[in-house]
């Protein structure tokens, strides 16, 4: 009998009354390892609601205990990402070490927003006109919403709840369907690091789950990331209701080499970028630019190197097994069965529409069992803008050569893709790097950095269809997503020297 994965609500396990359930994968050895409960619009109900009682209280609750609670859970966290690691692989996929990177980058999140006392700081003009100062305060908006995808189950939760929940607000997360567990271990956590029941919850169901978070008049904000469709229509349901909404879509990064670029240090980067998390990373590199007459010289250096990759599971157990020989893999299976078809149908449509395929992961020899949804690293030369595997987000290994000839067609080429999350140029010269960072419409920006991640006191997002709304991510833009705020005029009569006169119905003057 598999267990079964339930909602988080009022501190507890939540069992909700829906009768759906959703199968939960190995994707290293294709079997069911658990179910999860579908939530209806009564089960969504029930957990908004237990949400919406503790909002109030909490964002009563003084800054200092809300900060301790937020140091609570980092040290927790900290003390215990092997085991949150462990289940991210179990239900991913990814490589343990992977697995632990997406934590640690979380958790960086989390750091912020222990330093949320100096963040909520207001203004304050003292004597803005006679006897009159001003104050502005930033308060919490009440229950948010956060929904998330499949590739980074712990660490893009963690971009918005560390900020939200320090905040003052109480969250309800609505994790993706394929990899659940984490977002209970992790509300399991927070009540551990003694946060108040109902201040974080967990919604679990698919597109029902998501519309009942969108059209609730008890959600005031919903923090999205998936992919650029479900974006744009949760951007446009939730705004008609009136939240605030944050939404965060695909994408389609390219990577520049220059003539000049170190290229040993360029392949390097290719690799670990196209193909680490088996290319399941929003930022990770789908399109390489090789500026003439670099073409030849990368594509080799680049298929040596993938030759080499170990695929395989990459569960620390499996590492550990003698026959493994300690080695861990270096990329693990897709998310899916389907997926990984999806994944696959796009080499054939590549190899149809006249790509060379230069190394073919349908071949793939994966350490693993046969029922392992694997496809290898795979890469294709000669790709030009008009194939599908260059115009649609492929989200899986598959790297895409596109050769051109200056670095102006590299610059217009990226312009003009639909997305506009990260890019990132190689090159020596530092005033080529400087141009192609103004030249580009890109929200991330890597030189020599081939996934240009912010860090948590900067904000992540990408520009047009990949991100609908104008806030970006963490960083200080988080916390204006996450807060409203109040502007405050006080007037104060120095009682020595009262103002002559009663009434008078004239706008202030701002004496
Ligand atoms: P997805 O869009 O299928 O799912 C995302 C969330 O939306 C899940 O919680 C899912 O349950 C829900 N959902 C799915 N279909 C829905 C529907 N019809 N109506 C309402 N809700 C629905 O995305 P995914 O496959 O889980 O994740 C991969 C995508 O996420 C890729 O496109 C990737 O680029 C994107 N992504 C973007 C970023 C970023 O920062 N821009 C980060 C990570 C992932």
């Amino acid at each position: 009998m598999t267990s079964t994965i339930v909602h988080w609500a009022d501190g507890a396990e939540y069992a909700g009354t829906a009768a759906a359930f959703g199968d939960v994968t190995n994707p290293a050895t294709g079997e069911v390892t658990a179910r999860v409960a579908l939530a209806d619009q009564a089960d969504a109900e029930h957990v908004i609601a237990a949400a919406s009682r503790a909002a109030k209280g909490w964002a009563a609750t003084s800054l200092a205990r809300r900060t301790q609670v937020v140091f609570a859970f980092r040290e927790l966290l900290n003390a215990r990402k092997e085991e949150l690691a462990r289940i991210i692989t179990a239900e991913h996929g990814k490589v343990h070490s992977d697995a632990l990177g997406e934590i640690a980058r979380g958790q960086e999140v989390v750091e912020f927003a222990c330093g949320i006392s100096h963040l909520l700081k207001g203004g304050h003009s003292g004597g803005a006109s006679t006897g009159v100062d001003v104050h502005s305060r930033l308060v919490p908006l009440g229950v948010v919403g956060i929904i998330s995808p499949f590739n980074f189950p712990a660490m893009v939760p963690m971009w918005f709840f560390p900020i939200a929940i320090a905040s003052g607000d109480a969250v309800v997360l609505k994790p993706s369907e394929k990899d659940p567990s984490a977002a209970n271990w992790l509300a399991a956590l927070w009540k551990e690091a003694g946060l108040p029941d109902g201040v974080f919850n967990v919604l679990h169901g698919n597109k029902t789950a998501v519309d009942a978070l969108l059209t609730s008049p008890e959600v005031q904000a919903i923090s999205f990331v998936g992919s650029t469709p479900i974006a744009q229509y949760v951007y446009e349901t939730a705004s008609r209701h009136g939240k605030r909404v944050q939404a965060l879509g695909g994408a389609k990064n390219h990577m520049v080499v220059l003539p000049d670029a170190d290229l040993d240090l360029a392949a390097d980067a290719a690799v670990n970028a196209g193909y680490g998390s088996a290319g399941e990373r929003c930022m990770a590199i789908s399109v390489l630019v090789a500026v003439d007459p670099v073409g030849d010289d990368l594509v080799a250096r680049i298929a040596d190197r993938t030759r080499t990759l170990l695929i395989g599971d990459g569960s620390s157990d499996a590492t550990s097994d003698s026959a493994a020989g300690g080695r861990e893999a270096d990329m693990g299976p897709l998310v899916t069965r389907e997926h990984r078809d999806r994944v696959a149908g796009f080499v054939e449509s590549g190899e149809r529409a006249g790509a060379k395929v230069v190394v073919d992961g349908r071949d793939v020899a994966a350490r693993g069992a046969d029922a392992g949804f694997w496809l290898g690293p795979t890469l294709f030369d000669h790709v030009t803008p008009e194939m599908d595997i260059y115009r649609e987000e492929i989200f899986g290994p598959v790297l895409s050569v596109v050769r051109v000839k200056s670095y102006e067609e590299a610059v217009a080429l990226i312009n003009a893709n639909e997305y506009g999350n990260g890019t990132a140029v190689f090159t020596n010269d530092g005033g080529a790097a400087r141009r192609f960072e103004e030249d580009v419409e890109v929200g991330m920006i890597g030189v020599n950095v081939p996934i240009p991640v912010p860090v948590a006191y900067y904000s992540f997002g990408g520009w047009k269809r990949s991100l609908f709304g104008d806030t970006h991510a963490h960083g200080t833009e988080g916390v204006h997503f996450f807060t409203r705020r109040k502007v405050v005029t006080t007037r104060w009569i120095d009682p020595a020297n009262r103002p002559e006169g009663g009434l008078e119905l004239g706008f202030p003057r701002n004496v």
